[in-house]
């Protein structure tokens, strides 16, 4: 079985050094219990960096060709980072693990992994067991992450970063969802097959800066919403009914008025007028945004289906030339 790591960089010089040696060791340890290849590999994928991220990966690989490098071009963040270094080893690997470059991700839980992985399961989660370690705010935020997105109808793994395992039907797959808004914790749910979950104490990180501070978090958290689900815009429609029943509401106070003659002329008329237009220029947004919605689901061309398997006449010849076909 060969395994590739893939580890997006971006501005690592300080851990990286560690990250290789640590990974060094991790693999041959592996190698040598038989359990992966001896042509395993770790590919860090150089996400623009502006310091020496990318020559220390150059020497790396001199040094040993154990250690694979990936350039981008320039930064695209780290969500496009990993998909890059994952599509680059899909046709390569058995299985592949993704996780960071900070040394967050528990190197020891890839045994876990792995074995999940030989007992059958396609994508395993790596999954923290608590927070302790986060600051407060860290752990506030991330939690009403995980609400909002599912409150959002965004299918999302509990605590779950992209510390992951995928075998090379499920890279495959996840190789057919053709969007560019890449939110790839809520997409790998949508591949499918048999998924296990691994628990991991993250540890904080081994040297360097967070790239991922307040304003990229909450933009990355409105990518998720937006790439995964339209149904911001079905809030739009409730509200349009909510505005329409206070109309209703006003009607009848306005009326009451009216009769009981405490209103001055004209009042009547115009607040009914901006309540009852007000709620359904709202509902019809609603309707309009959802067609807009369903335009926007229909161009990321995601397959509409996986097949996972196809039990057929022997004689019958495949023209599924990969088990992981589109719909
Ligand atoms: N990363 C990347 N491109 C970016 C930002 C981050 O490739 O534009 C990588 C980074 O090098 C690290 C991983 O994504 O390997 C996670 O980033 P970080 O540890 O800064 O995030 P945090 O753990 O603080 O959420
Ligand atoms: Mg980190």
């Amino acid at each position: 079985m060969r395994l590739f790591l893939v580890l997006p960089c971006y501005n690592e010089q300080e851990v990286l050094p560690e990250t290789a040696k640590r990974l060094k060791e991790k693999m041959n340890a592996l190698v040598q219990n038989g359990i992966i290849a001896s042509n395993s590999r770790v590919l860090f994928v150089n996400d623009g960096s502006s310091d020496t991220t990318w020559e220390i990966i150059s020497s790396l690989h001199e040094e040993d060709p154990l250690y694979q490098g990936l350039c981008l071009s320039r930064n695209r963040g780290h969500q496009n980072a990993l998909l890059a270094g994952l599509m680059t080893v899909r046709e390569l690997a058995d299985v592949c693990i993704s996780m960071d470059a900070d040394l967050q991700d528990d190197i020891d839980a890839i045994d876990g992994m792995l074995e999940k992985y030989r007992g059958g399961a396609d994508i395993v989660y790596g999954v923290r067991s608590d927070r302790k370690k986060d600051s407060f705010f860290k752990r506030f935020t991330a939690r009403r992450f995980y609400k909002t997105m599912r409150s959002m109808g965004a299918e999302t793994v509990y605590d779950h970063a992209d510390f992951r395992l995928m075998s090379a039907r499920a890279l495959a797959a996840l190789s057919e969802f053709g969007e560019v808004n890449l939110f790839l914790r809520g997409l790998v749910p949508l591949v499918g097959f048999r998924s296990e979950i691994v628990y991991y104490e993250r540890g904080e990180r081994f040297a360097g800066e967070s790239k991922y501070p307040l304003g990229k978090m909450l933009h990355f958290a409105t990518e998720g919403i937006t790439s995964l689900s339209v149904k911001p815009i079905r809030l739009i429609t409730r509200l349009g009914f909510l505005i329409l029943l206070v109309a209703v509401a006003v009607a009848i106070y306005s009326l009451v008025r009216y009769f009981a003659g405490q209103t001055v002329p004209g009042w009547t008329t115009i607040v009914l007028s901006i309540w009852g237009i007000g709620g359904l220029i709202m509902i019809s947004l609603g309707v309009i945004g959802e067609y807009i919605g369903k335009i926007y689901l229909e161009t990321k061309h995601r397959p509409r289906y996986v097949i996972e398997s196809y039990l057929k006449d022997e004689t019958d010849e495949a023209d599924l030339a990969d088990p992981a076909v589109r719909g």
